[in-house]
């Protein structure tokens, strides 16, 4: 049994509903594997709380969080310094504490995308990207393509004023790559145009996961890969759909991967022990 003591360094999610969380095994397993007075813990939050438990948790002997929903946004209200990644993508899903000071980062983008070059090769500035969704982590994802020099990245939402938002503030604020095009018919054509597609909205997820974020049928099978941010469940019907016609396809456990390992060095300053890791995503499903 792990002695925590009054000196060990906390670390933890923080959200709504973070029962489910696979993050304390993965990074408990790290710093055990490490020998690091670390220890990770889930802390569920309700929405009038949030202020002063983070206002406390930075007081404690904490290192850092991670930040999930609802709190992405809410949470650069209390925050000292904000990494410029974070800052261009509007969320914050990781925290470092330091004296009592919150600095904020932004990994669902850097985790998603290293995925695509590590665990399926992918050079970013080879391929045009079709985004569906536009809210945070499809945020996220677009920024960090574009930091790479994306080809062309177009970004689709059922809102599409969100999505002309996320375009311009990308062409801007990074690189001028992206346009927005409309959640309709017209999205086969654009997919057709493209080599990666990658679904960063919840449509799927479980338990709604006989849902499809756009329809099936627009996919084709000259997609070099067919991606989704949803792990539960690892096949979503968007997937299955790809895998069907003989797509590349990746979900969501290599992102929360691998976004783990960046958030193991913002609170610890050393490298995370990659195989522990893996180990407690990948084979604990
Ligand atoms: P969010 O900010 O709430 O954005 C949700 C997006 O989904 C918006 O673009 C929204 O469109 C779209 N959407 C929702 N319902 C829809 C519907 N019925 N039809 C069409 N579009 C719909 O959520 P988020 O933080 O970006 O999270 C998105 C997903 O990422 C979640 O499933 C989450 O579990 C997953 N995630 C995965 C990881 C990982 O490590 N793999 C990490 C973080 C999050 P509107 O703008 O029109 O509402």
């Amino acid at each position: 049994m792990r002695k925590i003591t009054t000196t060990t360094k906390l670390t933890g999610v923080i959200g709504a509903n973070v029962a489910k969380s696979k993050s304390p095994d993965m990074m408990n397993a790290a710093f055990e594997r490490l020998g690091l007075d670390y220890y990770f813990i889930p802390v569920n939050v309700a929405e009038p709380d949030f202020a002063d438990v983070l206002g406390g948790i930075a007081k404690m002997n904490f290192a850092g969080l991670s930040v999930t929903l609802p709190y992405k946004i809410e949470v650069l209200k209390y925050l000292d310094d904000i990494d410029p990644l974070a800052e261009v993508i509007g969320a914050v899903n990781a925290v470092s504490i330091r004296d009592g000071k919150i600095k904020g980062f932004n990994t669902d983008g850097e985790g998603f995308v290293t995925g695509l070059e590590v665990d399926k090769n992918l050079v970013v500035s080879d391929h045009t990207f079709v985004i569906v969704g536009a809210g945070g982590v499809a945020r996220a994802i677009t920024a960090v393509l574009a930091s790479r020099q994306a080809r062309h990245i177009y970004v689709t939402n059922r809102t599409f004023a969100k999505a002309q938002e996320l375009a311009d503030s990308v062409n801007t604020g990074i690189f001028p790559c992206c346009s927005a095009v409309p959640f309709d018919d017209s999205l086969r054509q654009v997919i057709a145009a493209s080599s990666v597609l990658i679904n960063a909205t919840n449509v799927g997820m479980s338990p709604a996961d006989d849902q499809c974020p756009i329809c099936p049928s627009f996919l084709n099978k000259d997609l070099t890969l067919v991606a989704d941010v949803i792990y539960s469940p690892l096949q979503t019907r968007f997937l299955e759909a790809a895998q069907q016609l003989g797509c590349d396809i990746m979900n969501g456990q290599s992102q929360l991967y691998h976004q783990g390992k960046i958030a193991f060095k913002i609170w610890t300053g050393v490298e995370a022990p990659a195989e522990v890791m893996a180990a407690a995503i990948y084979d604990n499903v």
